[in-house]
């Protein structure tokens, strides 16, 4: 009993592991989720994926990763955005009946979270804080070694707190929460609106329609020097790093790991985030608390399902 399965469940697509202990993965498929085929018909797809993973070998437990809302002590799914139809679906239910071992199920961020915390940049700590920027801004809160879970799992929902009172709306429904001032997608909105203001900007003369300015677009247009772009990269940044000295002052972890794709645009991220939160967080001593990149890459979404079901009820 020494393989653990990871299914790793989102809007977009399905990524299926099977890992060692040791979280060192030895097969992995991914595949279209195709949200409109319904509930039923993917869970067949992931039963008949997972079956051929598990064929011959010897499997402990299996851990899925899911975008919530969910109930992860019920086992079901409770109406996500991202998975229309999904409504309270007794998931781990209809998984463990096929494969007869324990099934455990996280918030997909949560459980990004525990894959860092258990396989990569935080293994040698047990107090750590994981933030993922990409679209959006999501993450986990481990301390003592388990994940703060909140009430209905809504603990650690690190993109929402608020940091301007009168700030963009954001996708929750609140305004000015980190995620719609520092995602990938609130950065591009926000420079959208400030070209459509009549701001100049050579990125205007990279894309055709204003719809394909990413975040990306505008990181490399801020390290060309285009000011425009340079003033809401900056922004961006500067409020990320308040909300990460927020998260410091409050819960003064030993690691902060940020993954996502954003932080794939270079170190000075880490450096101007570092300097926010030694300015801010005055009451902890942050020369002892790392703030460093995660290290599981593209992998985090199958080996934090894998470390769901590894640590199962004791994470
Ligand atoms: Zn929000």
């Amino acid at each position: 009993m020494d393989k653990i399965i990871g299914i790793d469940i989102g809007g977009t697509k399905i990524a299926i592991g099977r890992a060692d202990i040791n979280g060192n993965l030895e097969e992995s498929v991914r595949f279209p989720t195709n949200v409109s085929r319904g509930y039923k018909v993917i869970v067949e797809e992931i039963i008949e994926r997972t079956a051929e993973l598990i064929k011959g070998q010897s499997v402990r437990a299996i851990g899925i990763g899911c975008g919530g809302p969910l109930d992860s002590k019920r086992g079901r799914i409770l109406s996500p955005p991202n998975l229309p139809g999904w409504d309270d679906v007794p998931l781990v239910e209809d998984i463990k009946s096929v494969f007869k071992v324990p099934v455990y199920l996280e918030n997909d961020a949560n459980a990004a979270a525990l894959g860092e915390f258990h396989f990569g940049a935080g293994k040698d700590v047990s107090n750590m804080v994981y933030m993922t920027l990409s679209t959006g801004i999501g993450g986990g809160i481990i301390l003592n070694n388990k994940l703060i879970h909140g009430v209905r799992d809504s603990g650690g929902e690190v993109g929402h707190q608020t940091i301007l009172p009168d700030g963009p709306l954001c996708n929750c429904g609140n305004r000015g929460c980190l995620e719609a001032l520092s995602s990938g997608t609130g950065i591009a909105k926000i420079f959208r609106e400030k070209l459509a203001s009549g701001r100049s900007s050579i990125v205007s003369q990279w894309v055709n329609r204003p719809e394909e300015i990413s975040a990306k677009i505008i990181a490399d247009a801020a390290k060309m020097g285009d000011s425009l772009a340079k003033e809401v990269w900056d922004s961006a940044i500067y409020y990320l790093g308040i909300g990460v000295a927020n998260i410091v002052t409050i819960v003064s972890p030993e690691m902060v790991v940020l993954g996502g794709s954003l932080t794939k645009y270079g170190d000075e991220l880490f450096i101007k985030v570092r300097e926010i939160v030694r300015k801010r967080a005055r009451l902890v001593p942050t020369d002892e608390i790392k703030i460093v990149p995660a290290k599981l890459g593209d992998d985090v979404g199958i080996l934090g399902a894998v470390a769901v079901g590894l640590l199962g009820d004791d994470r």
